[in-house]
């Protein structure tokens, strides 16, 4: 894209072209990154709250650019969502993550693993269809998956996300409404969803111990989704405090550096296999 050359555009901004062309140039790369194989999966335990055992595992894209070394998610995610690469992208990630949990089931593990589905992905007709074939695939039973959707996607209310909000519901499905508290649920809203689960967004954990008012906050979200019959995860818990007050909240399940960072598939087979079985 020239602009410099036409004369019409007067208001040239060096710094948004250089954007952008770091933006088409990234683009171009993601293109790529799954057939050259530079895409894998993370995993991060989401532990019950009482027994501190692992229930389920949260798939993480990462991405290891040849040159440009770990480019995150929450960069290229949204690069993904505006190009339509996100399909061929979220495809792969859902494959990999029946694929890898088919393996632990293999080995008895019983954690689930719990996918982040996008908007875009949501808007699909073939979602849930290409869901059900890579459980079959990996010989994967429905409610081993969850699908991570964030609070402000499971609002829209669309045509194509009702589609796949029964279609989830149909099959069994786990749905499990992420960064929960950013967003502006209707409460009707949230009862008709298929959804067992709400994440307590981050920004509400991180500053529990500090600040009186996010400890009121924190209560009030968690004291909602209990009401409507939610199991509660808190994200982001990355000390012993944040863990203490969180329990003493009622939460259910609890996710984050303080029980561990996202780690690659076979580091969290090492920790579920090292767990005292029941
Ligand atoms: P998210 O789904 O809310 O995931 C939680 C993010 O918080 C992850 O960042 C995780 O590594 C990070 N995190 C976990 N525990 C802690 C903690 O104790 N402290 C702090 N500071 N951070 C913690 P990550 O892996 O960089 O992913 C960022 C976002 O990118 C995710 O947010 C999700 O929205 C998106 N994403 C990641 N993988 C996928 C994917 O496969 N598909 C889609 N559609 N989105 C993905
Ligand atoms: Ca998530
Ligand atoms: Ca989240
Ligand atoms: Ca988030």
């Amino acid at each position: 894209v020239s602009r410099q050359g036409g004369g019409d555009y007067c208001l040239y901004d060096p710094q948004m072209s250089a954007d952008l062309r770091e933006q088409t140039l990234l683009v171009a790369d993601l293109r790529q990154a799954i057939d050259k194989g530079q895409l894998e999966l993370y995993f991060q335990p989401k532990v019950d709250a009482k027994t501190l055992h692992i229930t389920a595992a949260e798939a993480l894209l990462r991405w290891h650019h040849p040159e440009r070394g770990y480019v995150s998610p929450a960069v290229f995610i949204p690069l993904a969502e505006r190009n339509g690469l996100i399909g061929a992208i979220g495809n792969w990630v859902i494959d990999e993550a029946c694929r890898v949990a088919g393996h632990w089931r293999a080995l008895g593990l019983r954690m689930r693993v719990a996918v982040n589905i996008s908007g875009y992905q949501m808007r699909q007709d073939d979602l849930v269809p290409r869901i059900e074939a890579a459980l079959t695939r990996h010989q994967l039973q429905p409610a081993r998956f969850t699908c991570e959707i964030t609070e402000s996607v499971a609002m829209e209310d669309t045509k194509g996300t009702q589609r796949a909000f029964d279609q989830m519901r149909a099959m069994g499905l786990h749905v499990s409404i992420d960064d929960f508290g950013t967003g502006y649920s209707s409460l009707a809203t949230l009862r008709s969803l298929p959804a067992s689960e709400l994440k307590v967004d981050r920004a509400f954990v991180s500053d529990l111990a500090e600040s009186e008012d996010a400890r009121s906050i924190a209560a009030s979200i968690i004291g909602l989704a209990k009401a409507l019959n939610f199991k509660v995860v808190a994200e982001g818990v990355e000390t012993q405090q944040q863990c203490d007050l969180l329990m003493r909240m009622g939460c259910d399940e609890l996710q984050g550096y303080l029980f561990s960072r996202p780690i690659p598939a076979a580091e969290m087979e090492r920790l579920a296999l090292a767990e005292p079985s029941e």
